[in-house]
């Protein structure tokens, strides 16, 4: 059995070792972005924001008398590192890209509105505030991609289709 703070712990460092992820992954797609200038700048706002989102926790953490888990945040950096590896192969980067982001936005929603709500249970207004700080970014960042799959799908088709065009990145 585990006590609710002990579970609100638990949920704050594995939410610490997704932004390290997080970080990981976009400064892997935002380095590699070339032709399209809208996403790479989207991207470079929201890796601020992640490095914001990891202050914030690892302030939580400290409060609570824990620290971020070194293994946690180093397996989680080896699995973007993977996953970054993996997305550099297909000639359709942009677009799995933005696919994945999307995917992993709203991962980071579920894990924000859990974190949200043991905060409350638990009693800790500043964890709970700190979420609902972080909340809205993501809820930002995936609306911004589901926004724009239309607009770097179609020009990604364009370039796709023209001679001597990179389109991939
Ligand atoms: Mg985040
Ligand atoms: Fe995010």
């Amino acid at each position: 059995m585990a006590t609710p703070t002990e579970n609100l712990l638990d949920w704050l460092r594995d939410a610490h070792a997704m932004e390290q992820q997080a970080e990981k992954m976009l400064k892997a797609q935002a380095e590699r972005l070339e032709h399209y200038p809208e996403l790479k700048a989207r991207i470079e706002q929201h890796i601020v924001e992640t490095q914001g989102q990891q202050e914030l926790l690892g302030n939580c953490l400290q409060r609570l008398g824990s620290s971020p888990s070194t293994i946690k945040d180093m397996s989680a950096k080896l699995m973007a590192f993977g996953q970054a590896m993996a997305g550099m192969t297909v000639s359709d980067e942009v677009v799995k890209g933005a696919m994945s982001g999307y995917v992993f936005e709203n991962l980071e929603i579920a894990a924000y509105t859990v974190l949200i709500s043991a905060a409350k249970a638990v009693g800790d207004s500043e964890t709970q505030r700190a979420c609902e700080q972080i909340l809205p970014q993501e809820i930002a960042m995936a609306d911004w991609l589901r926004d724009h799959l239309p607009q770097i799908t179609e020009a990604f088709l364009a370039r796709s289709a023209a001679p001597n065009t990179e389109a991939k990145r």
